[in-house]
């Protein structure tokens, strides 16, 4: 009797215990869902069915809860499923991916993994830690450079501590004549990212680049700007959230856009003198597109034969894990293929952008679950 009356109170304990966290995580989804449902217009994602519409807002939204990262990057099964598409947890597996690629004639761009860091301190410690790539990159006698996101080296917190850290990795990657891709991130980011880079790049660091997405309005505007100052892109859709005033919310329109955008930065790399990739395989040319649309990077290369730019002045960059077959195909084209190769412990936002990109993941991660 008295066993039995514990075990009632354990569980009414555990009752209680649970459900303040079971409502916090509902009320947390909800009103994302019922802003999704009820709009349905957000940005690059019209043309979908409604249920992909659904899915892919809230796996934006879930890789930006700090619930869900505590949740799921406890469950084995999960990194199992995200080591698809990360490199490993350490540099060292980072490396060795990446000399598995020069192998087969590929060059790489590394990501530490981390965004939003929250801490001064973290932010010191994460642009060490980009140093330390360098530093790798170059021991290894690898062909690779590094890409970096400015929230994860402080410019949420402070705009000055950002560019004091972006300026040291700048100057440690110029002494290791080596190049530096500033990933850019969503629209709350974007102005300060190009200031930033821009403000660099007029103080004489040259070996830095930017990224701009095509599913932002801005963004012709932004190239035709940028492109005077000789600055390098590498050019995508876009992986973030973003609302119609400021992106295009037709996927159709997104890849039309990419098209174009894709002849501005052909052109204009013509103009100044059709540079291309660097024989250390680190400097990219200034047209670099991050796609796997196989329709973009047709009519990228039928526009790059019809204004006589050399294969090695067009580079195609894609994401590991992601259609080998394509990277292979254009290797063999003889056009230079980047490989962006993330790694480290903080995959979770950028595995859970990955699913949104292509809701079938989701099963690829489910059947992971099964596999454990
Ligand atoms: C090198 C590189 C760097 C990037 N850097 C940034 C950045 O700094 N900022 C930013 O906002 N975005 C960045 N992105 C992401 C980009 O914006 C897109 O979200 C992503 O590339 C998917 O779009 P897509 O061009 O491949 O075309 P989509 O039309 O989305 O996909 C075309 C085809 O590619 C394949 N594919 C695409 N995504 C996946 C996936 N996740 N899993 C499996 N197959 C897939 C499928 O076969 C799909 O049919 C980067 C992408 C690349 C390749």
């Amino acid at each position: 009797m008295i066993r039995k009356t514990q075990r009632i109170k354990k569980e009414v304990f555990l009752i209680f215990k649970i459900t303040p966290t079971i409502k916090r995580v509902f009320s947390s989804i909800s009103q994302p869902i019922k802003a999704i449902v009820l709009k349905s217009n957000s940005a690059h994602i019209r043309n979908l069915f409604p249920g992909e519409i659904m899915i892919r807002s809230i796996l934006i939204y879930l890789s930006k809860a700090d619930w869900a990262r505590n949740l799921v990057t406890n469950w084995k099964f999960a990194w199992k499923a995200a080591s698809r598409f990360i490199a490993g947890e350490t540099i060292d597996d980072a490396i060795n991916v990446v000399k598995e690629l020069n192998k087969n004639g590929i060059n790489a761009t590394l990501d530490q993994l981390g965004e939003n860091t929250s801490s001064p301190e973290e932010a010191l410690q994460a642009t060490q830690g980009i140093i330390r790539i360098l530093e790798e990159i170059e021991e290894n006698e690898v062909k690779a450079n590094v890409s970096i996101k400015l929230t994860q080296i402080g410019l949420a917190l402070n705009e000055q501590l950002c560019l004091d850290n972006l300026e040291r990795i700048l100057n440690n990657a110029k002494d290791k004549n080596n190049f530096i891709r500033v990933d850019m991130e969503d629209t709350p980011y974007t102005d300060q990212t190009i200031k930033l880079v821009h403000y660099l790049m007029n103080k004489g660091y040259l070996n830095t680049g930017i990224v701009l997405q095509s599913y932002l309005y801005r963004t012709e505007i932004d190239i035709k700007e940028l492109i005077k100052d000789k600055v390098k892109f590498r050019l995508v859709k876009g992986a973030y959230k973003e609302s119609s005033n400021d992106a295009f919310p037709r996927k159709k329109d997104v890849d039309e856009n990419f098209d174009r955008l894709t002849e501005i930065i052909i052109s204009s790399a013509i103009e100044q003198g059709s540079e291309v990739v660097s024989s250390n395989g680190r400097f990219p040319p200034v047209t670099a597109l991050g796609t796997h649309d196989e329709k973009r990077i047709l009519k990228a290369i039928q526009f790059q034969k019809m204004k006589g730019l050399s294969n090695d002045a067009l580079e195609f960059q894609m994401l590991y894990g992601i259609r080998r077959d394509l990277q292979e195909q254009l290797t063999a084209q003889k056009y230079p293929v980047r490989v962006y190769v993330p790694f480290g412990t903080h995959w979770y936002p950028y595995f859970v952008r990955r699913l949104a990109e292509r809701p079938a993941n989701i099963w690829f991660f489910i059947s992971n679950y099964f596999r454990k």
